[in-house]
């Protein structure tokens, strides 16, 4: 028999006027450095509509690029309503990407329009020059003299170009499989690589990340989107929101521990959301200097490794660390770790939040050994972690036809290049990046692990760990690492400390310490410049 159920495309524009009408309440909050300035959502509803009329009137159409070059902020949330509403697509670009990266990406995404903070004009400037086919740059929150165009580009001020239009927009009616946002990957481990959501992958991801599954966000909430909007849709942040009728705190450029805190401080968020290197940061400034921070009833962490200590600390503040797993190819969340129902021993509920988590039911995932074999989930045999449904993306943008290159596709599944375990309840575990695992006199190390027992240490700030050649071993661990005072550079120390937790073919006999270590553009540790680092002599 037939089924009776209607069809209904899932659309980013329904989502829009839901939000708008249903939840006038919610609102988006962003910092300005000394406060805050807000707007409903049905101001940003309203607003997202005179953005579609004026994109109109500067010719763009349904699958045109809108590129944007901003922080977390109203205007940006307005953008992320609007222009896949209208039909065109949403282009995130990265604002630390190097010069050589955003030019390629602003050509190969060919966006026509830009629309770019004031406060970073001055990095867009110089790219425009090496980008013909964009036709308008729109400057918001500052003056339009912050860019330096040529003459090619027509440049707007924001609050002009909306000005006076309707906050009304015929939303057309399109197939939920068009194109609505395109992210490319942050390239931690190569070249950016272009990912394009859709209207219906968008719509199904936003909503499990309101689900009790993932970030469980509500009506009653307010969530501090700290993960940037040009990382993977803040982590789908903007669009759940609406959907929930969340509150979205929003740091605009102040994502300093000191402001972040002074902004929890003032808008008391219920939730957050950033990858550990953030985390790490407000944790010492909060021992430098307590706050309460209990206003938070959950952080969601993710995009790297969690180490364990941390998620202590932060229980030590009060605040409960959700452990979660995704990547830019996932739209992201790939899995997020909640412990089973029915545990009362603290160590094992432990045990299973330091794990990157289950897979909601629309995920699918296996694990592939060297072999080519799928692996058991029994919590000890590795492989490659692959994925596959609706909201993972089956192939990389080329403007010529999408490529789905067997290195990241195996048959209709996305390869993520991490190796993990699973337990037979489901419960998943980033050994690490296959590229990272150190191989060392025939057995390996996870870097990931050594990383985390190092930084249980509370004389270490931070620390990454990468294979480096090894005459006798093939390779071995290298350690950099930040730590808290000059005395605590003493590597037979840190030693003593890992020889009474870690076997001792794994404790490390290389060490530097530094004051920072490299973050990629999304703040992860940048491993490909600490190799090369490595390689040209720079520790000592
Ligand atoms: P890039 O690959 O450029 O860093 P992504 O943000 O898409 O950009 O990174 C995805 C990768 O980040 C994953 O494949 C994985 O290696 C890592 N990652 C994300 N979340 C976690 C986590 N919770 N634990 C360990 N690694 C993680």
């Amino acid at each position: 028999i037939e089924t009776t159920m209607q069809h209904g495309d899932l659309l980013i524009s329904d989502v829009l006027e839901y939000s708008r009408r249903v939840f006038p309440e919610a609102k988006v909050i962003t910092w300005t450095g000394e406060g805050t300035r807000e707007a409903s959502f049905s101001e940003i509803g309203d607003q997202a509509a005179q953005l579609a009329n004026a994109l109109v009137k500067l010719g763009v159409e349904q699958g045109d690029r809108v590129a944007t070059f901003m922080w977390n902020n109203n205007e940006h949330q307005a953008l992320y309503a609007g222009v896949p509403s209208m039909g065109a697509i949403l282009h995130t670009l990265n604002l630390r990407l190097t010069p050589e990266q955003a030019v390629f990406i602003i050509n190969h995404a060919d966006d026509k329009v830009i629309f770019v903070d004031a406060t970073v004009a001055p990095l867009l400037s110089p790219y425009l020059a090496s980008t013909p086919n964009v036709q308008h740059v729109v400057v918001a929150n500052g003056p339009v003299e912050s860019l330096t165009a040529p003459d090619h580009i027509t440049v707007h001020a924001y609050n002009d170009l909306i000005a006076g239009e309707a906050t009304t927009y015929d939303w057309p009616k399109i197939d939920e499989n068009t194109a609505a946002v395109m992210c490319y990957t942050s390239g931690t481990t190569g070249d950016p690589k272009g990912v394009v959501y859709s209207h219906r992958s968008i719509y199904l991801h936003s909503m499990l990340a309101t689900t009790t599954m993932a970030m469980q966000l509500s009506n009653q909430d307010s969530m501090l989107a700290i993960v940037p909007m040009f990382h993977v849709m803040s982590w789908g942040l903007p669009y759940a929101a609406m959907m929930a009728g969340s509150t979205l705190v929003m740091p605009d450029r102040f994502l300093q521990p000191e402001p972040l805190l002074a902004m929890m401080a003032a808008t008391k968020p219920t939730l957050a959301a950033a990858v550990p290197t953030i985390w790490q940061g407000v944790a010492a400034q909060l021992d430098a200097k307590p706050q309460d921070i209990t206003h938070l009833r959950e952080v969601v962490v993710g995009g790297a490794a969690v180490p364990p200590s941390m998620i202590k600390k932060f229980d030590g503040y009060g605040v409960t660390i959700i452990h979660a797993w995704g990547m830019t190819e996932t739209s992201p969340l790939g899995s997020v770790a909640r412990p089973p129902a029915g545990l009362t021993d603290p160590d094992e509920i432990f045990s299973y939040r330091v794990t990157q988590g289950r897979f909601p039911a629309p995920v699918k995932a296996r694990i592939v050994g060297d072999n080519g074999e799928e692996q058991p989930w029994d919590g000890e045999a590795r492989g490659e972690l692959e994925v596959a449904g609706p909201w993972i993306t089956g192939a990389y943008y080329q403007p010529e036809g999408n490529v789905t290159d067997p290195s990241k596709f195996d048959d209709g599944w996305l390869r993520t290049g991490d190796v993990a375990t699973v337990t037979p309840n489901g419960f998943m575990t980033i050994v690490d990046r296959a590229k990272d695992i150190i191989k060392t006199g025939g057995e390996w190390i996870s870097s990931v692990e050594l990383e985390n027992v190092i930084a249980s240490n509370p004389a270490v700030v931070e620390a990454t760990v990468i294979g480096v050649p090894d005459a006798k071993w093939d390779e071995r661990p290298f350690v950099l690492a930040v730590v808290r005072s000059e005395a605590d550079t003493d590597v037979d120390a840190h030693k003593a400390y890992l020889a009474e937790r870690l076997p001792k073919w794994q404790i490390p006999e290389r060490w530097s310490f530094v004051t920072e270590v490299p973050k990629t553009s999304v703040g992860k540790f940048d491993k490909k410049r600490v190799r090369q680092a490595y390689a040209d002599g720079d520790y000592t």
